[in-house]
Formats: structure tokens, C-alpha cells, sequence
């Protein structure tokens, strides 16, 4: 176990071996907490990148022979091994990001589903057999694994990203490079001293440490990348689209969001409450799914807001080992800059604040209402406890609003009227879409992710099979 502690630097894993930069740099980890050291970890170059990838194409050889059994015995090691070191990757969710307890052991538990998921899906690689116009001949197409997989990360869900997307591509056969966020990169270590403890074989699975801006481009635009899974930011992601385009890398990408809850008047505001509070501000809003656009129908218009804002008062600011804790801190000062920005510009513009404070690194639950498009809140993705509350007159106006976006996510629709609700999930442009059930929702084998700025493709254990493998069509002639 060499992934290294908070007290040492963290190595690269790449070819089994745990090794620093090339070139030696570091750079530091801070808690979010209060910014106090977390870690140092080796600050890849685009050498590192080189290294990994090569690792990677040499283990595809001998891996992608690799039998079901193998590979469903070593995901579900990997599973068993996670159990036993719940520790050490929920203190790690805690320090490192600043999960608060409830979310930190949420995610442990949904990366253990993932990885068990994943581990059902060796052996559904499937293809077909297929009609055949020439006389005597068998047709069919089988699915192949690609080869080296780029997976890169977010720092928000580092755990239910990695074990997803790793594992998933894994399960069908492809090696991984992994570039975890540079706020997160502990956790995908301590994944990796797992990976490496099931035995699944050196080179399998590498893990490159480092500012994505600096050596994003060198893992993207690698000749030898055969599918790039992207999680993170729409601008990024964008960026990460062009390379790929011009390379022919194919890829998903799952980006930002803006994603819409309508709650109409027939709804039972006892049921919506807990769930509209859970689907902004767990993890503070970071999340890529959080409902930061509620659309109330006028006659539940007051009280909506009045019961909002007394539940916000209540959700907890402790301290993050706490389970009633709810509220996480704020990743980084720039995007504590662009939460200011966006509550500050909503106010002198006009809109009526609730919360809005700063307690250290943590921002209170925020509520906005008056909200206008010249406002920087109303379109752009604030990734932080922040929502806008708008009054609507009927659901036509509902729908209409929620799709006013170029993002197109997750959406939600609170009635009991089911004509109305599957109206909603025909027409709403989001790729995911509840009927009573809030927008933050994910499970292992759903077709995750969105449309429009939100992103190209889908996640999950079907859709990672189908992307992440190759069709290739057969005969037999006899
Ligand atoms: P980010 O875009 O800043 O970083 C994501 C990853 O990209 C990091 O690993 C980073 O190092 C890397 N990166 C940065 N520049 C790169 C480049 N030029 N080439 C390659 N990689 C590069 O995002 P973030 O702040 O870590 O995460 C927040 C964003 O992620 C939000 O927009 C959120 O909505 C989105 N997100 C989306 C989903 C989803 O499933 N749709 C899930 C979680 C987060």
C-alpha cells in the first residue's frame, strides 16, 4: 500500500508501481475545511501521461483475454476490499473534499453498488446472430473491448465516478488512465491500492496525478486513447469534444446542469418538502444534477417559499464527522468567487435573498425569488446551496420555463395529475427526468446523463458496455 498519506507525497500508479513525477514536482492538497494542508501529490507531466497510456496499451494484450470469471472475481474482490477499508475512503471523502459524513458514507455505498454492478455486466458483453441473404451463411456481429480508456473526473463525486467508470470499463474488458480531479486526487489512489490488492494485473488500471489543465490536452489527444470518459465542467468538456472530433477519439461527456423542478398546485407540499431541500443542497450544491430552478404554481407560490425557508434554517453547518451536518464547505476560491458573484448580482439586481451567508468556507442555504434574466444566477450553473424559486401560473408556463435553458440534465415534476407528468417526461428536454421524486437520483445501471451543454452520451452499466466495446460483424460461410 504506496498510494501514500496525508503526511507523505502522493506517487502516480502506473504499471503497478507507485512513482513520483517526472521531473519530481509536487503540488499541494488542501481541506476545504478551513484550506489547511491535506496533502502533497506528484504533479504529472506530459511524460507521466506517456507512461500511463503505454502501460495501459501493453496490459490491453494479455487482459482483454481475460475470462467473465476472472474479471467478475476481481471486481467483486475489489468490493469486498472497499468494505474493509470504508475508513479510510470515507475519511478521505470528509478531508479531502469536504463531505460531510451523510453524503461521504451516500457515496461509499452507492461506489460499492457500482463496482458490484459493473462486475454483473462481464459476462452481458454480448452481440447477436443476424438474418443472412446468402445461401449457407451463418451472420453475426460480436462486441469487442476498445483498448485503452482515458477516464477523467470531477472532485464533487470522486468516489461513484471512479468506481462507475472505472469499473464499468474494466468489466467489458478495456484497460484505464485515470486523471482525477487535482482537489480529489487521494481517493482514486486509495482505489488504486485496492484495485492493486484484488490483483487484478499491473498496468490494468493507472492513475496520473496532476493539473488537468496542464496535461489534460496530453492524455486527450494521445494516439492511443480509444475512448475518453469525461465528468466535469461544460467548458472543459467543450474543449475536451474538439480533440476528441478532430482525433476521433469517440467519448461521453457528462457536464454541468441547470436542472428544472416544476411543482404544481396539486401537489402535496408535506411530501415535496424534504425532497426539494435534499435536492439542492446536499454536498452544498455541488452536485451536477441539484435542482437550481423551482417552478411553483401560483396558489402554492408562498407557502412553498415560507416552509423552504424555515427548512433551510435547520439543515446543519457542524461539524462534518456530524450526521445532522448537511451543509459541506466550498471547494475553492473560485468557486466560492462565482457563488458571491451570483448571490451579490442577484441582490443589487433586485432579488430578495434568503441566507446568503458565509460562515468560513461554507455558504448558508440560499433561496432567491424575484429573480430576472439579467441576473448572472438566473442561466448559469452556480455549483453551490444556492436555488431560484419563480412563481408560475400554469404548467404549460412550467414547461416552457424549465426548457428555457441550453443545459438539459435532470428534471422533476411534482403533481398528481399523470397526464400532466407524462406530458412532462415526453417534452422535457432533460436526458433524466422524475415524476414526484427529486432531480438528484442516480443509480448503477440507469442510462445517466445529458442533453445540450449537459453533455454527449450516457453512463451506466448498459450504455458504458455499448460505448466502451465494439461492434464487429462475422460469417461463416458454410
Ligand atoms: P472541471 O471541469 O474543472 O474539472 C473536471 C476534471 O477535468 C478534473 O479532473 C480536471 O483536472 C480536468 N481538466 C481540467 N482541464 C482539463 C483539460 N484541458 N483537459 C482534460 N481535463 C481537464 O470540473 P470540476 O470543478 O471538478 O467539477 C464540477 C463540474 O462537473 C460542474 O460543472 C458539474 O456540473 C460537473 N459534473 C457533472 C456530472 C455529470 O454526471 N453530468 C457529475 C459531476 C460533476
Amino acid at each position: 500500500m504506496d498510494g501514500g498519506t496525508k503526511n507523505q507525497s502522493l506517487k502516480h500508479f502506473i504499471a503497478g508501481q507507485w512513482i513520483d513525477a517526472a521531473g519530481g514536482a509536487t503540488f499541494e492538497v488542501l481541506n476545504p475545511l478551513d484550506d489547511s494542508h491535506y496533502a502533497y501529490a506528484a504533479k504529472g507531466t506530459g511524460d507521466d501521461i506517456v507512461k500511463a497510456v503505454a502501460a495501459a496499451k501493453a496490459a490491453f494484450t494479455s487482459y482483454k483475454e481475460t475470462t467473465p470469471t476472472e474479471r467478475e472475481r476481481w471486481l467483486l474482490r475489489i468490493a469486498e476490499i472497499m468494505e474493509a477499508r470504508q475508513k479510510d475512503l470515507v475519511d478521505c471523502l470528509i478531508d479531502e473534499i469536504g463531505s460531510p459524513v451523510k453524503k461521504a458514507m451516500f457515496e461509499f455505498t452507492k461506489g460499492l453498488t457500482m463496482v458490484r454492478a459493473a462486475a454483473g455486466l462481464c459476462r452481458n458483453v454480448r452481440g447477436e446472430t443476424i438474418p443472412s441473404d446468402r445461401p449457407g451463411t451463418f451472420s453475426m456481429s460480436i462486441r469487442e473491448p476498445l483498448g485503452v480508456v482515458a477516464v477523467i473526473t470531477p472532485f464533487n463525486v470522486p468516489l461513484i465516478k471512479t468506481t462507475r467508470l472505472v469499473a464499468n470499463a474494466l468489466a467489458v474488458g478495456n484497460t484505464a488512465v485515470h486523471l482525477p480531479s487535482e482537489m480529489a486526487p487521494h481517493l482514486s489512489l486509495i482505489f488504486a491500492e485496492i484495485v492493486a490488492e484484488a490483483g487484478i494485473p499491473d498496468g490494468v488500471y493507472n492513475v496520473v496525478t496532476g493539473m488537468g489543465a496542464e496535461i489534460g490536452d496530453d492524455l486527450t489527444s494521445h494516439k492511443d486513447i480509444d475512448f475518453l470518459t469525461f465528468t466535469g465542467s461544460t467548458v472543459v468538456g467543450q474543449h475536451i469534444n474538439e480533440i476528441c472530433a478532430k482525433n476521433k477519439t469517440p467519448n461521453t461527456l457528462e457536464l454541468g446542469g441547470k436542472s428544472p423542478t416544476i411543482i404544481l398546485a396539486d401537489a402535496d407540499l408535506d411530501k415535496v418538502m424534504p425532497l426539494a431541500a435534499r435536492s439542492v443542497f446536499m454536498f452544498a450544491g455541488q452536485a451536477c444534477i441539484a435542482s437550481s430552478r423551482f417552478y411553483v404554481e401560483r396558489p402554492l407560490y408562498d407557502e412553498f417559499v415560507k416552509r423552504f425557508s424555515m427548512i433551510i434554517g435547520k439543515l446543519g453547518m457542524g461539524d462534518l464527522r456530524d450526521p445532522n451536518t448537511v451543509i459541506a464547505p466550498v471547494i475553492s476560491p473560485r468557486q466560492r468567487e462565482r457563488i458571491r458573484n451570483h448571490i451579490d448580482d442577484a441582490r443589487a439586481k433586485g432579488a430578495n435573498v434568503i441566507g446568503g451567508k458565509w460562515e468560513g468556507n461554507r455558504c448558508q442555504p440560499t433561496l432567491l425569488t424575484d429573480v430576472s434574466e439579467d441576473m448572472n444566477v438566473c442561466r448559469t450553473e452556480t455549483f453551490g446551496p444556492v436555488t431560484a424559486i419563480y412563481p408560475i401560473e400554469s404548467y404549460e408556463e412550467g414547461l416552457e420555463k424549465a426548457n428555457d435553458t441550453e443545459y438539459g440534465l435532470s428534471s422533476a415534476i411534482f403533481t398528481k395529475d399523470i397526464d400532466k407528468a407524462f406530458h412532462f417526461v415526453r417534452n422535457s428536454n432533460a436526458g433524466m427526468c422524475h415524476i414526484n421524486g427529486p432531480t438528484i437520483h442516480d443509480e448503477a445501471h440507469v442510462p445517466f446523463g445529458g442533453n445540450g451543454e449537459s453533455g454527449v452520451g450516457r453512463e451506466g452499466t448498459d450504455a458504458d458496455m455499448e460505448a466502451m466495446t465494439e461492434l464487429k460483424w462475422v460469417t461463416v460461410q458454410l
